[in-house]
């Protein structure tokens, strides 16, 4: 398995608070790879580091064999953050086009990859509607189809499908499963069981720590637990 991303020793501190704890964490190829944790418990601020967003206290992000933050690195990571950075008096059409030529698509490539996008996302028929008109979910669906527009190796993604409609999220997640299959690595952040359950791999977090790892299946049958809920309360992510 070819190895995409090390997280090694990473700790993290805001001021006095340390929040990310001694991570350890190395991800494959090709790999559904979900942070699973509640409100606080560090998913933001890894996948920050992760991304070389943020520079950690202690530790370093390795993305194919390259330390973060790196400029070069960048262009092969679509990164979707939890709270949607759009131009609101832009069209979704316009503002897709302003990221995709960041990226350095070509004219004609932006526009096929933004129709294509699009359709994913379901947003054709609000294309040349100004985001200021959009509602939550919109706005986070137009968040994804900016983050995969360049068809980045590897895509990270914060908390997707808040707000969106749970037949869209289904439609989302076949989307995730047909970029693994063509060798994207995605990592994706989530605070709903059994959105954990659609990953391949897992890390529990709580309170700044990994208190287990695995796949779904693995976590489960290790302790005899039918939910992902009840295995990551068994883990220690309980209320503290
Ligand atoms: P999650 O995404 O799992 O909800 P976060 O990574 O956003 O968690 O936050 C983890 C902890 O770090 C929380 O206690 C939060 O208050 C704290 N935190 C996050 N960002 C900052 C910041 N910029 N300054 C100070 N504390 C922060
Ligand atoms: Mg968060």
């Amino acid at each position: 398995m070819e190895k995409v991303i090390s997280l090694n020793h990473i700790a993290h501190s805001f001021g006095v608070e340390t929040v990310i704890k001694g991570i350890n964490i190395e991800i494959d190829k090709g790999v559904i790879f979900g942070l699973l944790g509640p409100s606080g418990s560090g998913k933001t601020t890894l996948v920050k580091i992760i991304t070389g967003i943020l520079y950690p206290t202690e530790g370093s992000s390795v993305v194919q064999e390259t330390q973060m933050p790196s400029l070069k690195k960048m262009k092969n990571i679509g990164f979707m953050a939890q709270s949607d950075a759009l131009y609101t008096e832009l069209t979704a059409y316009e503002n897709i086009d302003y990221f995709a030529s960041i990226y350095g698509l070509s004219r004609s490539e932006r526009k096929q990859r933004i129709k294509k996008v699009l359709e994913i996302v379901d947003l054709v028929k609000h294309m040349k509607k100004p985001v200021r008109t959009f509602s939550g979910g919109m706005k986070r669906r137009l968040s994804l189809a900016i983050s995969i527009v360049h068809e980045p190796e590897i895509l990270i993604l914060d908390e997707p499908t808040v707000g969106i409609d749970p037949l869209l999220r289904q439609s989302i997640w076949q989307e995730f499963n047909k970029l693994k299959n063509e060798g994207t690595t995605i990592i994706v952040t989530t605070h709903v069981m059994d959105e954990a359950e659609k990953c391949d791999e897992l890390a529990l977090l709580h309170d700044g720590y990994v208190i287990a790892q695995g796949s779904p299946k693995d976590l489960k049958q290790s302790i005899h637990v039918d939910t992902m809920e009840q295995a990551f309360l068994h883990y220690g992510g309980g209320k503290s």
